[in-house]
């Protein structure tokens, strides 16, 4: 074979780089799959401004109002001014600030667990998290819907993998049978999300625990959307269900309810002691802001406030009167309360038309589409806020009702 000339070479290496990725982004267009950045030019709060529209937002997490809360805020400063921005390296390299700390002892109390450990995001709390708890030789057991971050720490884990229907205890225990002749001394790990991020539906906690006590198998969950939100002290829905000590492993996130950002493992000091020495997540990557951890640790404080149960109230309140609202419009609803609804309208364009409908009635609600949801289930992932006021909610109610196709009918 002739040798190519080296430009021929550069030149043809530079080409095929872009042309297979602007390939691979025709494809994504062509099946309703493409995404893109909406840059905003104000704070995350229920009206965001995008170019010169603004926009009643319908899609965060901040289901408490909390990311631009004057409190948070102020606790930022405060942490800025004495702690600086930067953590200088992995907290294990350079000594560990005190922000961390602070707001690690008030997620373990809040939490009702031992210990806290904290993470720059939650992806990098279950990415770390997973593989340090279990190997090759251990099972991992995921529900059919966990999240991205809990599916890459489990396939990162190297550990055997096996899926259980979503919700269905029953799926599960048949899988647990079929560990119980395989594991040999290896460990079973079962992985669920309380609150589940793209249906807003939630965990038969209790049934999980029964079989993972039953089999002698590891029960991690993941309270991204329940922190804040569930229980008597809003610590989640482990904790409303009185199950805080027989979880093995709690995950929370600090971006979400909470306003802040970060992710957190609550569980016992032996789990966050050998987390220190073994998550690589946490031992090899720099710390985050001290900022977010004092500001989370704000939200927490705020929450143990009277003002802080009216503003859980208020979120509540939201939910049940844009739950009805739905259910005038005929669209199926998650059988329990939570501040995720999502109106699932199957193929991607016609998912795609609906957010686009109802971006030019001035309503941020994206269309959510494979890989996050499975194919074939495109959806707009409605998200209520404690800061929604009534008209926003009719406001919100009067554009589906132009925007969305007809429901489905009941059979
Ligand atoms: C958002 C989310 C995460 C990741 O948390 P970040 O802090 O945003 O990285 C993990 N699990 C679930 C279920 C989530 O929705």
């Amino acid at each position: 074979m002739a040798p190519r000339s080296r430009a021929a070479l550069d030149f043809g290496d530079v080409d095929g780089f872009e042309q297979r990725l602007a390939r691979r982004l025709e494809e994504l267009q062509a099946a309703g799959l493409r995404r893109a950045l909406l840059p905003l030019r104000s704070a995350q709060g229920t009206r965001v401004q995008a170019g010169d529209r603004r926009l009643l937002n319908f899609s965060s997490n901040d289901y408490l109002g909390l990311a631009n809360n004057p409190g948070l805020r102020e606790a930022a400063h405060k942490s800025l001014g004495e702690w600086g921005v930067g953590a200088g390296a992995s907290r294990l390299l350079c000594g560990s600030l005190g922000p961390f700390h602070d707001a690690e002892a008030a997620l373990a109390r809040f939490k009702g667990t031992g210990a806290a450990l904290l993470f720059s995001t939650g992806f990098a709390a279950a990415t770390g998290t997973i593989p340090a708890m279990v190997g090759p030789g251990d099972i991992v057991i995921l529900d059919r819907l966990a999240h991205a971050c809990l599916v890459d720490g489990a396939r990162l884990s190297g550990a055997r993998l096996r899926v259980f229907r979503h919700n269905d205890p029953a799926d599960l225990e048949r899988i647990l049978r079929w560990t119980a002749s395989r594991r040999g001394d290896g460990a079973v790990l079962i992985i669920t999300e309380s609150v589940f991020s793209m249906d807003g539906d939630l965990a038969p906690l209790g049934e999980l625990v029964m079989l993972k006590e039953r089999f002698g198998a590891w029960l991690m969950v993941d309270e991204a959307h329940a922190t804040g939100l569930f229980g008597e002290g809003f610590g989640g829905l482990v904790q409303q269900a009185g199950l805080s000590g027989r979880i093995e492993v709690q995950m929370a996130t600090l971006g979400k309810a909470l306003g802040s950002a970060g992710g957190a493992i609550c569980g016992s000091p032996t789990l966050i002691d050998f987390l220190i020495n073994r998550a690589r997540s946490l031992v090899y990557s720099t710390a985050p802001v001290p900022a977010a951890a004092a500001a989370a640790k704000a939200a927490v404080d705020f929450l143990a406030t009277p003002a802080g149960a009216a503003r859980v109230r208020r979120l509540w309140n939201n939910v049940a009167a844009m739950r009805e609202r739905i259910r005038i419009l005929g669209w199926p609803l998650p059988p329990a309360p939570s501040p995720i609804i999502p109106i699932i309208l199957g193929e991607e364009h016609v998912a795609v038309a609906a957010a686009t409908a109802l971006r030019e009635r001035d309503i941020l609600l994206p269309a959510v589409r494979h890989p996050t949801v499975p194919r074939g289930r495109a959806r707009l992932r409605l998200t209520l806020s404690a800061a929604h006021t009534e008209a926003e909610l009719d406001q919100l109610t009067d554009a589906l009702a132009r925007a969305l196709p007809p429901p489905p009918r009941h059979d």
